[in-house]
């Protein structure tokens, strides 16, 4: 039997044993996902036990930290300097699916990553979307809170890729952006009645991204819908970062009707 799993800190209740056994089954692989809260100072102690794994995935707050102890990076790993997915074997491989389950929830969504493109957040997952956007040749406008944390990315965003991208405040946001992706948590579960853009705003634009899978219909989604433009919530995303991750592992390959059927079954799981 293989052996998979997921580390992080703190990891709560994860939906990723409940998408990765689904996921195993469409290939009839034998294999267990396991979760493994590890703390940021005992990542060091546990990485030779997670070595003898056949690999695993890496969430908050350890996806830069791994990168230490691995031998290979992806090429979208390096560009990140975040990795979420982990081969082991002679050699300990980091990927990032990550943006690989973004650009496929576009895809299932048919959202076009292109044109005039506003990223709401740049965190973690805010990173990844602005640099997919600009690697897609988007025109990139960044919304956050506090523009001036913002430059350090602005500048290695101009010294990786050779383009600029405009940071403005939250509260700067104009509209017309052909699609808005939020990466921030206002309108995540608790706090679902909160939206980075007004009904008014998202009905001059083309289509939304919310990252966010809790609950499955933010606000801003609501928005979208009464818009009638398109949009996808986190969900996509974080179900096909996983079968991205088992074709990294195992040379797994899934139709997107099967996958999309597991996206349907992981969201009635969580409106459970
Ligand atoms: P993160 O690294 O903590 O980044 C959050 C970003 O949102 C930062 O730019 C932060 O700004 C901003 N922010 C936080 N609270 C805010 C508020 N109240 N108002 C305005 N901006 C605020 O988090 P992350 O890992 O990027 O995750 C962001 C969201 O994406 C979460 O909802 C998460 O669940 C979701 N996500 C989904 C997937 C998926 O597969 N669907 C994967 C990863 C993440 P400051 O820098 O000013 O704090």
């Amino acid at each position: 039997m293989k052996e998979f799993g997921l580390i992080g800190y703190p990891l709560g209740h994860s939906m990723s044993p409940f998408i990765h056994e689904k996921l195993f089954s469409l290939n009839g692989v034998d294999a267990k996902y396991s979760l493994f809260e590890i703390s940021p100072t005992e990542l060091e102690k546990n990485i030779s036990a997670l070595k003898e794994l056949d690999g695993f995935n890496v969430t908050i707050p350890h996806k830069t930290g791994i990168i230490r102890s691995l031998d290979y990076l992806s090429e979208r790993a390096k560009l990140f300097g975040a990795v979420n997915t982990v081969k082991c074997g002679e050699i300990t491989k980091g990927y990032n699916t990550d943006c690989h389950g973004f650009l496929r929830a576009l895809d299932c969504a048919q959202i076009s990553l292109s044109g005039d493109v506003l990223v709401c957040g740049a965190g973690g997952a805010g990173r990844m979307f602005i640099f997919e956007s600009v690697l897609a040749g988007a025109d990139v406008t960044v919304a956050v809170r506090n523009p001036d944390k913002a430059i350090e990315l602005k500048n290695e965003i101009r010294n990786k890729l050779g383009k600029d991208i405009k940071i403005i405040s939250l509260s700067e946001i104009a509209e017309g952006y052909d699609l808005v992706i939020n990466s921030t948590p206002v309108g995540m579960s608790p706090d679902t009645g909160n939206s980075v853009l007004s009904l008014e705003q998202v009905k001059k634009c083309g289509a939304v991204f919310d990252a966010i899978y809790n609950p499955l219909e933010t606000k801003l989604l609501s928005f979208a819908k009464k818009a009638g433009i398109k949009y996808s919530n986190g969900l996509s995303m974080l179900v096909w970062q996983a079968a991205v991750a088992q074709e990294i592992w195992f040379d797994a390959s899934f139709e997107k009707s099967d996958v999309e059927r597991i996206i349907a079954k992981t969201q009635e799981e969580l409106s459970k």
